[in-house]
């Protein structure tokens, strides 16, 4: 069975490891290989080379990090179709998806590789008489990574392209589910020209991220995953010392007003709601329709979700792949029953839905629960599969306040062609990330990416600007140089 190791010092980790677990293909439901298990021995070795490689890279002149930025860009470039292959084989989603994952993660790249133009600081000439006065960014250190499988390149790329460019020296912990990605990007940077040290990965459960919270010689921690993870290392890493940002679980809801253009509603919110089979932190996992917009939109949605072809991701003609194990895959399926037994109406049921040749395989089919109510557990919990619920809200202000009492905050769209209606929306709904007729905002690389409430724990969001803000630390120095007419000691505070 294929060993998938650790990559630390710029090569993979040979010896045996003490722990290892399963890595499925979702497609066939077979194991494919086994990937290692980080022990507390593991983490130490990944942040003393990081440490050893922090003092040389963080002197690295800007000009010769911007290059070697770009060398791993065009590596990215050259290599996206085999990312996407391995993403695919892990992940379970279809390709022209993790294509387009790759593009995303690609862009923070590029973005990094303006680094010195992003980390200029500020300068006062003359703040007093003849003290100037500037900000320099300097890297925080070694920095850790803690990301989730459901995008396992993009979200790391979130963070270590500008970590890296900013001169910290870096630790990913991807997921265990799909570990592969990583140790190929590590190849990459090494192609690319980055020293031994400065890109490392350890894979693992609990015990390597825990062994990251509570090292001393990490300075910051970055982490995406669901919400009770993303508290507990928030909680654990701040009482740790540590800078920490923690993106956490979502519940996104689209609000379609009865003049939205309601084939473009629907078209959204297939793709929102089923792509990646429903496992992205931005897909749509709730509609609150207003008004008529409801039963026009079951319609229309049930026609889309009729002529999707779902299959095995690396099948180009499939547009969702299947769950990534068998053990959520079962998770998800229980919420029907549950919405079932809370009184919802299962309008589009595809829980039989068969892929043939792929028995075995993860698969779920698409579903929708008309007539949810807030109350319910489908609403409230976060399910994370193919599974869609629709409220039903009377008025505008009915649907804002639902968006507003829930507890998670990462994304939401209104549809409606009200300009009025949109700029009330932007400006009243408690969200991070906000859609005007379009159903997944995604910021692009050189804004930032952030929930507000129990999706983002910290006070930064990743990539653009905060992304840098996150990853150095200011230093402010007042300067003057000697000057013969001022002399004298001067108990005062100085003050012009
Ligand atoms: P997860 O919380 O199970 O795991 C995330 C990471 O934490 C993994 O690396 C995992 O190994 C580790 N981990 C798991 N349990 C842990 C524990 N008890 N203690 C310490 N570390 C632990 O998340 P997942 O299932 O891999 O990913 C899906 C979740 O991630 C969803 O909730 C989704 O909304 C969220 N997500 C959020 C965003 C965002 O931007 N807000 C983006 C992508 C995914």
């Amino acid at each position: 069975m294929k060993l998938i190791n650790h990559w630390i010092d710029g090569r993979p980790v040979e010896d045996k490891p003490e722990r290892a677990g399963d890595v499925y293909d979702p497609a066939t439901g077979e194991t494919q290989a086994q990937v290692a298990y980080a022990t507390p021995g593991t983490v130490d070795r990944a942040v003393a080379a990081a440490k050893r490689a922090l003092p040389e890279w963080a002197d690295v002149p800007l000009a010769h990090k911007a290059r070697i930025m770009f060398a791993f860009r065009e590596l990215v470039e050259k290599n996206k179709q085999e990312l996407g292959r391995i993403i695919t084989s892990e992940h379970g989603k279809v390709v022209g998806d993790a294509a387009g994952e790759v593009a995303r993660g690609q862009e923070v790249v590029e973005f990094a590789c303006g680094i010195p133009h992003l980390l200029k600081g500020e300068f006062s000439e003359n703040v007093s008489s003849r003290v100037d006065s500037y900000s320099i960014r300097q890297p925080v250190g070694v920095v850790a990574g803690i990301t989730p499988f459901n995008f396992p390149v993009m979200v790391p790329m979130w963070m270590f392209p500008i970590a890296i460019a900013c001169g910290n020296t870096f630790i990913l912990k991807p997921s265990e589910k799909d570990p592969s990605p990583s140790n190929f990007i590590g190849e990459l940077w090494a192609e690319a020209g980055l020293p031994a040290g400065v890109f490392n990965v350890v894979h693992g459960d609990k015990v390597a991220v825990d062994g990251l919270l509570e090292h001393p010689d990490v300075s910051a921690i970055s982490s995406v995953g669901s919400t009770p993870v993303a508290r507990y290392i928030y909680e654990t890493a701040a009482r740790n010392g540590k800078r920490v940002q923690a993106l956490g679980g979502a519940k996104n809801h689209m609000v379609v007003l009865p003049d939205a253009d309601l084939d473009l509603a629907a078209d959204s919110i297939v793709g929102a709601a089923y792509g990646s089979a429903g496992q992205r932190c931005m897909a749509i996992s709730a509609v609150v329709a207003v008004g008529a917009a409801g039963d026009e939109l079951i319609d229309r949605v049930r026609e889309r979700v009729d002529s999707l072809e779902v299959g095995p991701g690396s099948d180009p003609a499939s547009e969702m792949g299947p769950l990534v194990t068998g053990r959520h895959r079962d998770k998800v399926a229980s919420y029907i029953e549950t919405g079932l037994s809370e009184g919802a109406d299962l309008v589009i049921d595809n829980r039989e839905m068969k892929v043939d040749g792929h028995e075995n395989g993860f698969f779920l089919g698409p579903c929708l629960f008309d007539e949810v109510t807030t109350e319910m557990s489908v609403y409230k919990d976060e399910i994370f599969g193919p599974v869609l619920v629709m409220l039903r809200a009377s008025t505008y202000d009915e649907a804002i306040q639902i968006v507003n009492s829930n507890r998670y905050g990462n994304g939401t769209a209104i549809f409606t062609n009200d300009g009025g209606a949109a700029r009330k929306f932007q400006r009243e709904v408690e969200v991070g990330m906000v859609g005007i007729n379009v159903p997944i905002p995604v910021p692009m690389a050189f804004y930032s990416f952030g929930g507000w409430k129990d999706s983002l724990f910290g006070d930064t969001h990743v990539h653009g600007g905060e992304g840098v803000k996150f990853y150095t630390r200011q230093k402010t120095v007042t300067s003057r140089w000697p000057d013969p007419e001022q002399r004298g000691v001067n108990l005062g505070f100085p003050q012009n």
